[in-house]
């Protein structure tokens, strides 16, 4: 078993309920547990700007299953829970990403991981450093607000769970 850590973010819908659709559905997936979970933060749009606030959150994970298998439930829970209703390709209200998986570095077609822009966004980082502080990344760097410069966290919208 080891811990792996997985970003969520959503700016369509029920914010809030979409995260917690997809916590569960993570807690139903076998191999997965949640371990822990941060407070939802609302963060700026990045990218395209002309968009809702996100709200977003960090999950631990105690997994027992490989990482491409972790990444299809992911994806598995975008598209179940992402689509607007009556709407066959319409936005997705849920974008889950593997930050960190172990000590795992992992490079395929399908798959970077620790997640390639982990340090630069503050909607990441912040979460990740309330439930993992002081995690190092696999190659020893540490995780740290200081070169997360993208997506800013604006404000707490929710304490974590119990
Ligand atoms: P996005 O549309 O931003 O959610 O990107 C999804 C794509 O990123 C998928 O095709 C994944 O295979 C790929 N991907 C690469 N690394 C990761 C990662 N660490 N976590 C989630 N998706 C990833």
């Amino acid at each position: 078993m080891l811990r792996a850590y997985v970003g969520m973010g959503s700016n369509l819908g029920d914010r809030i309920g979409n995260l917690g659709a997809a916590l569960s559905a993570l807690d139903a997936t076998p191999g997965v547990a949640i371990a822990a979970v941060s407070s939802t933060y609302e963060s700026e749009p990045w990218g395209v700007e002309d968009q809702p606030a996100f709200a977003n959150l960090v999950v631990g994970l105690d997994v027992d299953i490989d990482a491409h298998q972790l990444l299809e439930a992911c994806q598995r829970i975008e598209s179940d829970l992402g689509r607007v209703a009556g709407v066959r390709y319409g936005p997705r209200a849920i974008d889950l990403d593997i930050l960190l998986f172990g000590n795992a570095q992992i490079g395929t077609t399908a798959l970077t991981v620790p997640h390639p822009r982990l340090l630069e966004r503050d909607f990441v980082v912040t979460p990740l450093l309330e439930i993992a502080p002081g995690v190092l990344l696999p190659d020893g760097t540490p995780v740290t607000v200081d070169s997360a410069i993208e997506g800013r966290v604006t404000r707490r919208l929710a304490p974590a769970p119990d």
